[in-house]
């Protein structure tokens, strides 16, 4: 496993994440498509935050089950809680996730074209 280090823009909220990065998510739902992140799932274990978590807000919306993690001082979210399974997700059978999604962009010295890009329809939630 590969660990990497990741920061919000200004530097307030820093994680180091262990993960073998071999894909990302991009979503369409109605908050990824205006965030434009790139988010890649691992356990919850595997992400460890280096920062209090009062440097962080909160935002819950729709189904109020996911949760977006924001450095209070620049508005970066570098990790998000997911919340339940897409239906394609779920017809195929996965296990509910109680991970993190983390934002790759936030990782650093990441190659983001290389990375294959799964398209995920959560706007169909
Ligand atoms: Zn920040």
């Amino acid at each position: 496993m590969a660990l990497h280090q990741g920061s919000c823009h200004c530097g307030a909220v820093r994680f180091e994440v262990e993960a073998e990065i071999d894909h990302v998510r991009e979503c369409d739902c109605s908050i990824c498509i205006r965030r434009g992140a790139l988010n890649f799932r691992v356990a919850r274990e595997a992400l460890r935050i280096l920062t209090p978590l009062d440097a962080m807000t909160v935002y819950r919306w729709g189904s109020m089950t996911a949760e977006d993690y924001f450095c209070r001082k620049c508005g970066i979210m570098p990790f998000r809680k997911p919340g339940g399974l897409t239906t394609s997700e779920r017809a195929a059978g996965l296990p509910e996730f109680d991970g993190w999604a983390i934002n790759v962009r936030c990782i650093e010295g990441l190659d983001l074209a290389s990375l294959p890009r799964a398209k995920i329809e959560g706007s169909r939630l």
